[in-house]
């Protein structure tokens, strides 16, 4: 377990780009924590690592956002927010089932939590807290 305490958003990103470097195909990334805790600055700095030009928006409203990969012979990062999904089964209508594990692809998970039973047990737990104005504390295991 890697704990780690970031005092601004540009820590935080630079924590995401330096850990995308480490990723391999098939990773799932659950990001667990509250709202503004830093998960999707975290995935902004892990696409911009993945060498993702284009710009990461929360996926809150959408639930899921996709992303050409260009890097180590991936595919694809799929980005996840289970914010507003009300039942697991809405998630699974998704399909993110079957893009869990498909070693080409990178799927990353807000609110996991909603889906803890149906999450692949081989996955990546990141879990952000709250400590202050700009101060996070990210735990990876
Ligand atoms: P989440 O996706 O967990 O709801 P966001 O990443 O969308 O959270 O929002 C985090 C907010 O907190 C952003 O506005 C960001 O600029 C701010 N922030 C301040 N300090 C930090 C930090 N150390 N790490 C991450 N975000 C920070
Ligand atoms: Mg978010």
């Amino acid at each position: 377990m890697k704990k780690i305490i970031t005092t601004s958003f540009e820590e935080t990103q630079q924590l995401g780009f330096d850990f995308a470097k480490m990723l391999k195909g098939g990773a799932v990334l659950a990001l667990y924590g509250d709202l503004g805790s830093g998960k999707t600055t975290f995935m902004q700095g892990l696409a911009r690592g993945l060498g993702i030009t284009r710009n990461i928006i929360s996926p809150t409203f959408l639930i899921m956002r996709s992303y050409e990969i260009t890097k180590k012979g991936l595919k694809h990062l799929y980005h996840l927010d289970l914010y507003r999904v009300e039942e697991a089964s809405k998630a699974m209508d998704l399909g993110i089932n079957e893009l869990m594990g498909e070693p080409k692809n990178i799927v990353a998970i807000e609110w996991p939590d909603k889906i803890e039973n149906l999450l692949p047990e081989k996955r990546i737990n990141i879990y952000f807290a709250y400590l202050g104005d700009d101060k996070r504390q990210i735990q990876i295991s």
